[in-house]
């Protein structure tokens, strides 16, 4: 589902990620751990597209991010063409950024409605029955300021998956919550997981990486570290970083 083949990517100067190589197949969770800086962010930014990789490769779903391949050449694509693959890819961040004067119903449909140009009461319909799924179906008429964080993380979950994405980003999605609001959302993302989604997770919860994760990397200075099943990397890290690192946060 998703394919990075030496991918780098520098700011100016700063060199932020020095080849990733990582795969992630159908239904596969990975999570992402690692210092902050270390380039996780951008990682997934660049999944995305929002950033344009400097070296390597990426694939989702089959298709080169941001470019074709033309008789070994790379050509850019166009605007309209970086949108139609972004379309496979829902990113949830740490921050929910809902629409503050549309209800959470609105929130849901608005992409489809706009974006895939579904009729209203059809868009309606999905987003009804995915507030239902991320546990909100008493909320629908609610705005995001009349709900708690955790809510409007989930809230921010179902928009995310009105555009039938093949592939969810999650950018450190409880690190914004209050305790108390962790677990719902990661509930709401196990469901999602047990449900046959491919996620790749950037979390500091390990308890999540350690129950939902297929697969768990540590990054750090821009390089994947240490890859394998969380079980293995948390419970016996090889490298002397993954083991500084896990001190700190386990
Ligand atoms: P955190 O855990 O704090 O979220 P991260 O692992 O997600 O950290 P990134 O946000 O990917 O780290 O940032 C990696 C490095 O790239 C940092 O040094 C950051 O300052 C730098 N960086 C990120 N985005 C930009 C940008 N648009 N312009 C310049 N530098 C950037
Ligand atoms: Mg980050």
């Amino acid at each position: 589902m998703v394919r990075s083949e030496g991918v780098c990517k520098s700011f100016g100067r700063l060199d932020v990620l020095k080849g990733i190589d990582l795969e992630v197949m159908p239904g596969e969770v990975m999570c992402v751990i690692g210092p902050s800086g270390s380039g996780k962010s951008t990682f997934l930014r660049c999944i995305n597209h929002l950033e344009k990789i400097n070296a390597g490769r990426l694939w989702v779903n089959g298709h080169l991010v941001g470019y074709r391949e033309r008789g070994g050449k790379l050509h850019e694509l166009r605007e309209s063409e970086v949108a139609a693959q972004r379309r496979d890819i829902g990113m949830v961040f740490q921050r929910f950024n809902l629409f503050p004067h549309m209800t959470a119903l609105e929130n849901v449909m608005e992409a489809p409605v706009q974006v895939r140009r579904i009729p209203r009461a059809k868009a309606r319909e999905a987003a009804v029955a995915l507030l239902e799924r991320v546990g909100l179906a008493d909320k629908a008429r609610s705005y995001p300021s009349q709900l708690s964080g955790g809510q409007q993380q989930r809230v921010a979950i179902a928009r995310a998956l009105a555009m039938e994405p093949a592939l969810m980003l999650f950018d450190e999605p409880t690190s914004a919550l209050d305790p108390e609001l962790v677990g719902e959302v990661l509930e709401v993302m196990k469901q999602l997981a047990v449900d046959g989604m491919t996620m790749i997770v950037v979390t500091h919860e390990m308890g999540f990486a350690r129950e939902v994760g297929d697969s768990l990397v540590f990054m750090d200075g821009g390089v994947v570290v240490e890859k394998g099943t969380p079980r293995e990397v948390l419970a016996n890290p090889q490298h002397r970083r993954t083991q500084d690192f896990l001190s700190k946060v386990l």
